[in-house]
């Protein structure tokens, strides 16, 4: 394939849509980051990834700071990456099976903090949605400080697993169902054994039941060719599906959301999902009108990888500031222990 053909020239910025840029040297250097990624497309269009990557610039935007990378991918490769060539969201599944056993999430601890800041500042939250992936944010810790026992786990998980068999399904979908079910059952056996042998321990995090107990929980989606969407699925179930089965969420794309007839959510998670949507600012400017606080997580542009289209500038919180006016915009990376380094933590909040 023509390496023309797979990247297309960005001419704009996607944060601020401004046209004057210089190209950053030092991050277009940096030809390891989003390896894993890359090389599947690379390979899939027959070109070497060292090619791609060589091909793929990274300039500075004079008007807003941020970083963005051009060319890149058109809308169809970028698309068969997100769906084809590397089709579930390992990060975001990882987290998911380490709740699921019990073990610490590597996030537990910022996110546990995070949520103590937040409650500090605002008090026990009534509503808290998560918007993309179900996983990164504050759903699964939420879950541990609420004190959800490992076979509660378990419980729910093999509940929301099951596949039911039904007569009118025809002879293959039946087989494949029965087959589903033996092999769920092997690895429900298998966590079990992990847990009475002792093998995983339970990781609990600090029980704040009494907070969460009457949390309304809700999944804000979107469709966009950046993201895993509606086919991110494993267990024979998608991620919304577990969110909505497992951690009690409901589904709701971002723009059928209304606060008129839903209401102010107290609190909405953005855990590195902001840079998986084609237009950031008008997402983020939704979720403020939405939301009553923001919590902000995304790469800094030194740990995002390729497959990242653009990445923020450390003048992300002041940047917001001006945006948001009317709102307060509190940089927490540095309050956290330790401070988030390869991420910004950042609050926006009425
Ligand atoms: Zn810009």
């Amino acid at each position: 394939m023509n390496l023309n053909k797979l990247l297309i020239e960005v001419s704009r910025c996607p944060i601020c849509n401004g046209s004057k840029r210089i190209e950053d040297e030092g991050m277009s250097e940096k030809k390891t980051l989003g390896y894993y990624y890359l090389k599947p497309v690379a390979d899939n269009f027959g070109l070497s990834v060292d090619l791609l990557v060589e091909n793929i610039k990274v300039y500075r935007c004079l008007e807003c700071e941020s970083f963005y990378c051009s060319p890149w991918f058109g809308i169809a490769p970028i698309s068969q990456l997100f769906n084809v060539l590397s089709p579930t969201h390992i990060a975001g599944w990882r987290n998911f099976e380490y709740w699921l056993r019990g073990k610490n999430i590597p996030t537990d601890d910022r996110n546990e903090q995070i949520i103590k800041i937040l409650t500090s500042k605002f008090g026990a939250p009534k509503s808290y949605a998560e918007f993309g992936c179900p996983f990164q944010g504050l759903l699964p810790i939420m879950e541990t400080m609420r004190g959800t026992s490992p076979i509660g786990r378990i419980k729910r998980f093999s509940e929301a697993i099951r596949i039911p068999n039904d007569v009118r399904l025809t002879r293959l979908t039946f087989l494949y169902n029965t087959l589903h079910s033996s092999i769920m059952q092997f690895l429900k056996v298998l966590i079990n054994l992990e847990r009475l042998l002792g093998i995983t321990k339970t990781h609990e995090g600090a029980n704040l039941a009494a907070y969460f107990e009457k949390v309304s929980k809700t999944l804000l989606t979107t469709d966009t060719s950046l993201s895993w969407g509606g086919n991110c699925t494993r267990f024979g179930k998608s991620c919304r599906a577990l969110a909505s089965s497992i951690f009690g969420a409901d589904i709701v794309p971002l723009t059928e959301y209304s606060n008129q007839t839903s209401g102010l959510i107290d609190i909405i998670g953005v855990f590195n999902t902001l840079d998986h949507t084609r237009n950031p600012m008008q997402v983020l400017d939704k979720l403020t009108t939405i939301g009553r606080s923001i919590v902000l997580v995304n790469h800094r542009a030194t740990s995002a990888g390729r497959q990242h289209s653009f990445a923020f500038a450390n003048n992300l919180a002041s940047y917001l500031q001006n945006r948001y006016a009317n709102l307060n915009v509190i940089d927490l990376s540095g309050e956290l222990e330790p401070p988030a380094t390869k991420d910004f933590v950042i609050l926006i909040h009425r």
